[in-house]
């Protein structure tokens, strides 16, 4: 997904791509510090401390391990469920951001949008609309399936389970963090506030490059 999409473990936080001032005013300076520095750190330090104590696994990248949960070990299987989930996730979410005006969609993606929703804006009210009516914490994902000429869809998944277990045939392409942690400094409880103000920092330039790779069948980068 990012270049940590073929790390293997101890996993490492990747930088962003972007300073955390630099999503004001949708996400303020605050919330990006402690998102990503500690929140997604945390993922990742308690992910490494269950895979030091079992070696077997500690050599393969995220994907695999989330790919591969059934066979994990029990004792270790929801931290690497939960911990592992949550590092890909939020590594998903930082590079599908940018800072306001600084990517657009491609014609490939706004077709393949159109397509789908019928238009830009009507996706953009159904995305919001699969958000807020999602219970709890969670993700709002855009995906597309290959085995489906590449139709794109909106799903939600809850906590941090991860496409690599729920949809490992779909490929991610946009996800927003339902969790009260990205948006509660700024926007308290109003999800729905923090969901319509959240499209002036997504990443189209990567969004779009995400389904020229799909459909390209490129892995995933
Ligand atoms: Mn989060």
């Amino acid at each position: 997904m990012t270049s940590g999409t073929t790390q293997v473990g101890p996993f490492e936080l990747q930088p962003l791509g972007f300073g955390y001032a630099d999503l004001e005013p949708v996400i303020d300076k605050a919330t990006m510090k402690l998102h990503h520095g500690k929140h997604h750190q945390g993922y990742i330090d308690k992910l490494n401390a269950v895979l030091e104590t079992n070696p077997d696994w500690s050599g393969l990248n995220i994907g695999e391990l989330l790919t591969r949960l059934p066979e994990i070990p029990e004792s270790i299987q929801k931290t690497v469920r939960e911990q592992g989930g949550g590092h890909v996730n939020h590594q998903f979410f930082w590079k599908t951001l940018a800072p306001a005006g600084t990517s657009a969609p491609s014609k490939t993606l706004t077709e393949e949008i159109d397509k789908a929703f019928g238009s830009f804006e009507a996706f953009k009210e159904k995305f919001e609309t699969a958000g807020v009516a999602h219970f709890g914490s969670g993700w709002v994902h855009l995906i597309c399936w290959p085995e489906q000429d590449f139709k794109l869809e909106i799903i939600t998944l809850p906590n941090q389970d991860s496409l690599y277990e729920k949809a490992p045939t779909a490929r991610g392409l946009l996800i927003c963090d339902l969790w009260e942690h990205a948006y509660y400094l700024k926007y308290q409880n109003r999800r729905a506030e923090w969901l319509s103000h959240w499209w002036d920092v997504v990443n189209w330039t990567e969004v779009s490059k995400r389904l020229s790779a799909a459909r390209s069948g490129l892995a995933e980068v």
